[in-house]
Formats: C-alpha cells, sequence, structure tokens
C-alpha cells in the first residue's frame, strides 16, 4: 500500500518519533504549525476516523488518547494544547491515514480556518 504514514511506520521514511509503543506511533509533523506539532497515528492503517470498525473505538482510540495525555506530559504542555482530526476533503484531509495532530506551545485561535 503506497501510504507514506505506513511508510513511516516501518521507518521507511525517516521522521523524529517522539514516542512509540505496540499500537501508536508520534512523531514531529514535516511542517509544524505551532512550536510543537506532533501526529500520533496507530501503526494499523485506518484511512479516516470515520472508518474506524467497533475494535478500533473501544481498543485503539483510547491507546491513541493515553498517548497523547502522556506526551503533553513529557512535551511540558501543561498551559494546553489542541488535538485536532481532519477527515476527508471537507475536513481538509491530506494523508488518508488516520492521525491526530497534537498543537502546543502557543495560544490556538478559534474558530480555524
Ligand atoms: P492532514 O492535512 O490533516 O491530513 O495532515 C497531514 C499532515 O502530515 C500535514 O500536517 C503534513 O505536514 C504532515 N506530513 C506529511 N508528510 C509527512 C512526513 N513525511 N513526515 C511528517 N509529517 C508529514
Ligand atoms: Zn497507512
Amino acid at each position: 500500500m503506497d501510504c507514506i504514514f505506513c511508510k513511516t511506520v516501518d521507518k521507511e521514511i525517516e521522521t523524529q518519533v517522539i514516542f512509540e509503543n505496540e499500537q501508536v506511533l508520534a512523531f514531529e509533523d514535516i511542517n509544524p504549525q505551532a512550536p510543537t506539532h506532533l501526529l500520533v497515528i496507530p501503526k494499523k492503517h485506518i484511512p479516516n476516523i470515520q472508518e474506524m470498525d467497533m475494535d478500533d473505538k473501544q481498543q485503539l482510540l483510547p491507546e491513541i488518547f493515553r498517548a497523547i495525555q502522556h506526551i503533553a506530559e513529557e512535551q511540558d504542555l501543561d498551559k494546553g494544547y489542541r488535538v485536532v482530526t481532519n477527515c476527508k476533503d471537507n475536513g481538509g484531509q491530506t494523508v488518508n491515514h488516520l492521525h491526530f495532530h497534537l498543537l502546543g506551545g502557543r495560544h490556538m485561535q478559534w474558530p480555524p480556518g
């Protein structure tokens, strides 16, 4: 499968890995939009949040959020941060492997563009 995030999981594409366990990988976004901009992904290929099955929702999603919480502590994001997942075209998704942007280190604006 020609998926850049699967290649990242397989270490075929080099990234700055911030966190890794059996199911989850977090690495630096190549085009950071904040002082901290990480991508937290399931190692399993899931195209987007809409295509998570029941097992993904019950087992994997909590693992992803456990990782996000852990990373936020490690990265000193105690002042706050934003977690975003873009879903399909209207959501602005450009990489079709489920990922959660973890943005921090500055004050975020609302609404997003
Ligand atoms: P989205 O637009 O929500 O699908 O986000 C995709 C994100 O992946 C963007 O913020 C890109 O900057 C980022 N990205 C694309 N290729 C890479 C890569 N090889 N390593 C790290 N981040 C990447
Ligand atoms: Zn993938």
